[in-house]
């Protein structure tokens, strides 16, 4: 049905609802006969096929063909481990990826929008997929509508409906009925449309399709591109890709050169296909998968809700947090702490005694609910209740002087006006930033400016936050409400002082910014002495170099003028949302990695454009919720800290795992590499390779996700998203670890069939394994002794070493996997050497860290110390 062209009532009688709402169980039943209103997401996998997924991984059909040959020319045992092990291999695939799944699901759920409905005449939250048509939906400001929907009444009613018609420019919506005709989506001017977002006014709608029903579920298909690949795994996928062809060449190799030995082929062949699954790391960009999404969800327990994967990653690489200031840095409880009437203004006319409060208390939208408390904008119910305190209560005043028109507070003019009927004509009451009230004041005012802007500035300079009142009685409402006629020529009537003050908690996150390396910079629509001042309490100016900047001063500027200075400014007062982005663009152009926070709808673009942007979680729109790729469920700054900080130690982490993986499977290329080259055996069997794999990546691997942040993490400078992985000299340490491992294998392999030991296979995959095992202990930091984090820090990680040293042993000891391993118990004495020799991975790496220490230290020691006097 077309609703647009036919009369509200119609479209009521169509879908069997009223004006008044469903009832609870009409919507429950409808939701049972309609569906969710949700997109069919077309990339959710089943269960099933995340098995199948492990199943069908290229290197696990070659491992399953290596058992099929091994079964065909009667190795039926190989078989049999290779099988197990590829069971094992998906059974910790499969938990990982499923987990992964739950974690990301549980946090799309958290960020699922609501929707405000009607439901038996009484106004309810509900989540936005629980809409059914018939519902009444109720829509303001900020909202994203949350389903195709006929207007039955709109006020100043504006949408964007860019995302579905491309059209940029905002649509004016009214709940009139089109005549008969065939009308473009654009030009359904009563009709709401899924996804698209209310910019102006508030509506009332009729949900007329839900979910895939809708337009935006006809193009949904197209729509569902929206997870990319994170900076690093691009990287590793390329990097991969090059290992990958490496790893084939040496295996390549590997068996030419066992062939000409004239190695028995079947052995060769298998420990061949065995090595090229174990060395080539294919698993790595979806391992980087899961760490992000597990730390995702570890960081909503810091109050940090990411909506966008790869945000987890390059958390760390924050250099600029820019933030906004009320509520954030500073706690929006606001009180009125002083007022100053001006005393040229008086409305004897509407036996007002005093025009300041009657100004406070009836341009207000603030609202009582049953308990007596005052709900709404923060300043709003500061001034509201300061007006109720001294007689001036918004409700009475307002039977005595109706709103009749209004022009909404809009952060861009920074300013809302509200019209009254009285019985001498119009009153227009105007409140604002003071400073934007001075430009809208009558020329016969002008002389008076001076003083009070003096009033005002000592005021701002102690933090406090100034509004003021200014307004004008007219002869009747003008036929065009706008801001033009009715926000000039005004009669000063006042103004007010209010304190918000800062969050105790910021002043120590801002300290810690400064010391990681990051700038953190207040962007606020407040007063510029104002913000100075509660910049200056909580740190974030500390010098004279410092800079404060304002919103007109920026406008002024041309870009290489604001290019040279950006990275000083650490206040922008008076800024315009639409300023956000010119900041970002200019940050971001120096190569700084930004942070922006932001709540409302005209802050969506600089939060879509922002590295990372942050959207506040209580007070945040949902259109700029959409927009951001994380959202702060507490709206405090610390939080951002908090997060930035996981972020450093995920990153870490996931570092850490690259590096373990990457040099214990180089270690195992060495070993088997090499020994021919010395005139050795193929030093172990393909299921040995394939065991240590499984083992050794599988639980040591995953429990260094679990390593807590490293205790300078917050002291040392951002990462620098474009590194390369190798930075920090990761090719160097898979090359000289690598080399370690593979030699102490193929040392302790020459010694012990040297000195005719009979289980040199046995001890040679020993030493391979806990060498590894090792490394995995010692890798946990970069930089300090594993002593020094104590080896409880991370007991996952401890727990996982020693399960595995237990399943060696058994491996080693008994008698079945004997037979299935073709191990044989080593003597006390051999497993003493073997424990010694695989020894010196770990105690090679720490050296290295020593190493490192005593060089940061003598390099430290010559650099010039800091001054401590200044600040
Ligand atoms: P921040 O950007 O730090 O969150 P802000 O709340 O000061 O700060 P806006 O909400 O954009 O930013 O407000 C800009 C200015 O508009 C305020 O400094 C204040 O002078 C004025 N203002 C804020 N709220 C109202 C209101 N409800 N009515 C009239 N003027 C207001």
């Amino acid at each position: 049905m077309d609703y647009y062209v036919v009369p509200i009532a119609e479209v009521a009688r169509s879908l069997k609802t009223s004006s008044a709402g469903l009832d609870p169980d009409t919507a429950r039943q409808r939701l049972a006969e309609y569906g969710r209103n949700q997109l069919a997401d077309t990339r959710k996998k089943t269960v099933w096929q995340i098995l199948l997924h492990q199943l069908t991984d290229v290197m696990i059909l070659v491992l399953i063909a290596a058992a099929i040959i091994s079964g065909v020319v009667g190795e039926v045992k190989s078989t049999y481990v290779i099988l197990a092990i590829i069971i094992l291999n998906a059974i910790i695939g499969f938990v990982q990826e499923y987990r992964a799944d739950k974690a990301m699901e549980a946090l799309k759920k958290m960020a699922s929008s609501q929707a405000q409905v009607l439901r038996n005449n009484q106004a309810t939250k509900v989540e936005a997929s629980d809409l059914v048509p018939g519902d009444v939906t109720l829509l303001e400001a900020g909202n994203i509508i949350p389903a195709d929907v006929r207007f039955i009444e709109a006020h100043a009613l504006k949408v964007d409906e860019s995302s579905l018609t491309g059209e940029s420019t905002n649509v004016e919506k009214n709940p009139d009925m089109l005549p008969d005709g065939d009308y473009a989506l654009g030009d359904r001017l009563n009709m709401g449309y899924k996804g698209t977002f209310v910019t102006n006014g508030r509506a009332t709608a009729y949900v007329v399709a839900t979910g895939m029903n809708t337009e935006l579920g006809r193009i949904a298909t197209l729509v569902q591109s929206d997870e990319t690949a994170t900076p690093l795994q691009k990287r590793l996928a390329v990097f991969g890709k090059s290992l990958s062809m490496a790893v084939l060449v040496l295996c390549l190799i590997f068996f030419g050169v066992g062939w000409l030995r004239g190695e028995p082929l079947l052995n060769l062949l298998l420990v061949s296909i065995s090595l090229a699954v174990a060395a080539i790391p294919e698993a790595l960009p979806a391992v980087v998968t899961i760490a992000l999404a597990l730390g995702a969800k570890r960081l909503v327990k810091s109050h940090a809700l990411i909506r966008k994967l790869p945000a987890v990653e390059t958390l760390g690489s924050v250099t600029y947090i820019c933030t906004d200031k009320t509520g954030t840095l500073t706690l929006n409880k606001m009180t009125v702490q002083e007022i100053y009437e001006s005393p040229t203004f008086a409305l004897p006319v509407l036996a007002i005694s005093n025009g300041l409060l009657t100004a406070m208390a009836l341009n207000n939208d603030v609202v009582k609910d049953e308990e007596g408390n005052w709900l709404g904008d923060s300043t709003e119910v500061a001034l509201a209740h300061y007006a109720a305190g001294r007689e001036y209560e918004r409700m009475k005043l307002e039977t005595q002087f109706p709103r009749i028109a209004e022009l909404p507070f809009d952060s861009q003019r920074k300013c809302m006006t509200t019209l009254h009927q009285t019985p001498h004509g119009v009153l227009c009451i105007t409140k604002g930033a003071v400073g934007v009230l001075f430009d809208q004041l009558d020329a016969g005012q002008e002389s008076s400016i001076p003083d009070l802007r003096q009033r005002v500035d000592a005021l701002a300079e102690q933090g406090y936050r100034m509004l003021g009142y200014a307004g004008k009685l007219l002869p009747e409402l003008p036929q065009n409400v706008v801001p033009a006629t009715l926000e000039s020529g005004l009669f000063f009537i006042g103004f007010a002082s209010l304190i918000d003050p800062p969050r105790q908690e910021a002043k120590r996150a801002v300290a810690e910014c400064k010391a990681a390396g990051i700038i953190p910079v207040m962007i606020t629509g407040d007063h510029k002495l104002t913000a100075k001042s509660i910049a200056q309490t909580l740190g974030i100016i500390s010098s004279v170099d410092d800079l404060v900047l304002t919103g007109p001063e920026l406008s002024k500027m041309d870009e290489p003028a604001f290019d040279a200075i950006v990275e000083k400014v650490r206040v922008y007062a008076r800024v315009d949302p639409e300023q956000k982005l010119r900041i970002i663009s200019a940050l971001q152009a120096r190569h700084q990695f930004v942070a922006m926070t932001g709540d409302g709808v005209n802050d969506a673009p600089a939060l879509k454009n922002a590295d990372i942007g942050i959207a506040m979680g209580i007070t945040g729109t949902e259109v700029a919720k959409e927009a951001a790729h994380m959202i702060l469920l507490d709206d405090n700054f610390a939080t951002i800290v908090k997060a930035v900080k996981h972020g450093r130690r995920i990153f870490d982490n996931i570092l850490k795992f690259i590096r373990y993986i990457m040099s214990g499977n180089a270690g195992e290329i060495w070993a088997l590499f090499l020994a021919p080259f010395f005139g050795l055996p193929i030093p172990l069997l393909a299921i040995h390779i394939l065991w240590i794999n499984l083992l050794t990546d599988g639980l040591p691997g995953l429990a260094l996700a679990y390593e807590p942040a490293e205790r300078n993490s917050m002291k040392r400078p951002p990462i620098d998203p474009r590194q390369t992985i190798f930075a920090d000299g990761l090719g160097w340490f898979i090359l000289w670890v690598g080399l370690l491992i593979g030699g102490a294998t193929i040392g302790i392999e020459a010694w012990s069939i040297h000195s005719g030991i009979g289980h040199w296979q046995t001890m040679t995959f020993t030493v391979l394994c806990f060498s590894q095992l090792g490394n995995a202990l010692a890798i946990r930091s970069r930089r300090e002794s594993v002593f020094r984090i104590g080896l409880f820090s991370n007991k996952p990680m401890l727990g996982a070493v020693v399960f595995s040293v237990v399943l060696q042993l058994l491996i080693i000891y008994a008698p079945f996997f004997n037979t299935l391993f073709s191990t044989q118990p080593l003597t006390v004495v051999e497993l003493g050497i073997t424990l010694v020799v695989s020894s010196s991975t770990f105690w090679a790496v720490e050296l290295e860290k020593l190493i490192r220490r005593k060089t940061a230290v003598s390099i430290s020691n010559h650099l010039p110390k800091p001054n401590p006097l200044a600040s």
